[in-house]
């Protein structure tokens, strides 16, 4: 059969390690991984000698703000950033308005990512103040590939996370939820704000180690208990992470996945106090030590995922955090600069290709059960892939961002590696930082 296109040339990322190979392509899937020159025709080729070929990016925490905030966000622009960066497959968070509690909130999801240039998912979201089993149940027949906590906030007794866990348990989806303790996390926050000229790095100590070491160590408890697969969501210190690969190390029968967001390991806490608003977010950046300790976690296994949390505010709101800090919004974009900056970080050394590929596209893919589309260059699955080139180099410039807001916190920064072409499903969607404009994503649902 002759491949609709053959990828030729390229230094393939597989799972098995880095591999010169020849990638053909049928109806979207890759069909073959073969030795250089082996297949001599095909439809269309697309030569990548001497480049980097990786699995199209998973980016499993999305806020694309569509529906409800679209001045802020919407699909149309988040997927053309998802695509210049490399990322092939959004799942997208459910603090939509309306929320995505119940299958009328996902079917409007559903219509605005029509939109989507890059495939998306979507996690739905579960009200901790008021769980409701049915409404889990139609979520999870809809697709929803996870559920998040929304409204987490208030103060939860053992009983009512339980009763959390357990909406969610028949659905056989993992919960995921940012787990630090909230009765520490109260009382920080009252002591940073009670201090006299406090500034940004006081709001950085709200969610401390010890509220991140109490939270994970009763969250992972709660997954065994009611046999729920968890997913701590944005760990960031050393003591939260240490918790997390003590409670790995001792094992269970049900998985906890552990994700750290890209914007922890490349900004601190200097950042923090010299881009104030811009790179406000929850949790805060951190001390040089525990980005180093998130670094050995990335590298040791405890850390399984990395994605964004793209939370992209407009300036103007963002502007708000110099009269108050206390009240300016958290969060900042991502999907511009993720896949830039981890490429960088791999092709200077602080991580290999192959933990790179595992991190944001293998382990994603399996933990929301995409594996049967998603997550490898293998044959069989979508041919989402992206190109690096390793001799050129990168800059962030925000006159070049794809993403609504139109600024990021990174900009300014250098890298090696640039990002040449994504395909999605073997179709170029975007090329030397051009997004290509075709809405071709497709919801994705677990199998
Ligand atoms: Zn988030």
């Amino acid at each position: 059969m002759t491949p609709d296109l053959l990828v030729s040339g390229g230094r393939c990322v597989l799972p098995g390690g880095v591999q010169d190979a020849d990638l053909a392509i049928a109806d979207g899937r890759i069909v073959a991984i073969v030795q250089p020159g082996v297949i001599r025709e095909a439809r269309a080729r697309l030569d990548v000698a001497g480049r980097f070929v990786l699995p199209g990016v998973i980016d499993a925490h999305v806020h694309v703000r569509d529906p409800g905030q679209t001045h802020k966000e919407d699909y149309a622009h988040a997927s053309r950033a998802a695509a210049v960066g490399g990322v092939t497959t959004m799942i997208s968070q459910p603090n939509t308005v309306p929320a995505i509690t119940d299958v009328q909130g996902f079917a409007a999801v559903v219509e605005a990512a029509r939109l989507s240039r890059v495939d998306h998912a979507i996690c739905a979201g579960i009200l901790a103040a008021a769980p409701d089993p049915r409404a889990v149940g139609g979520l999870a027949e809809a697709g929803a590939v996870a559920f998040e906590v929304l409204d987490d906030t208030g103060p939860l007794d053992g009983a009512g996370w339980l009763s959390l866990f357990d909406a969610v348990a028949p659905t056989g989806r993992p919960l995921a939820f940012l787990a630090a303790d909230r009765a520490v996390m109260r009382r920080n926050l009252e002591a940073a704000r009670a201090r006299p000229g406090a500034g940004w790095r006081d709001f950085s100590r709200v969610i401390s180690g010890e509220a991140e070491m109490l939270g994970y160590a009763r969250a992972a408890a709660l997954a065994r208990i009611s046999q729920v697969p968890l997913i701590v969501r944005q760990v960031t210190t050393a003591a939260g992470l240490q918790t997390l690969r003590q409670v790995k190390r001792a094992g269970s029968e049900v998985p906890v996945w552990v994700e750290v967001n890209v914007h922890h390991l490349f900004l601190t806490d200097e950042d923090l106090e010299r881009q104030g608003p811009y790179a406000h977010m929850v949790p805060p950046p951190r001390p040089a030590e525990d980005v180093a300790a998130l670094w050995l976690g990335i590298n040791d296994g405890t850390v399984d995922f990395v994605s964004t949390d793209h939370a992209p505010h407009t300036r103007e709101e963002k502007e708000r955090g110099r009269v108050d800090l206390w009240t300016a919004p958290t969060g900042i974009p991502g999907l511009d600069s993720f896949a830039k900056l981890l490429v960088d970080a791999a092709l200077t050394g602080r991580l290999s290709l192959e933990r790179l590929a595992e991190l944001v596209a293998g382990t994603p893919s399996r933990l929301h059960r995409l594996d049967h589309l998603k997550g490898a260059i293998r044959v069989g699955v979508d041919a989402d892939l992206v190109v690096i080139d390793p001799a050129a180099d990168w800059q962030l410039d925000e006159q070049h961002l794809h993403t609504r807001c139109g600024w990021s916190a990174f900009a300014g920064r250098r890298g090696r590696g640039a990002l040449v072409a994504t395909l999605l499903r073997g179709q170029l969607i975007a090329k030397d930082g051009i997004p290509l404009d075709a809405p071709i994503g497709r919801l994705l649902t677990p199998r």
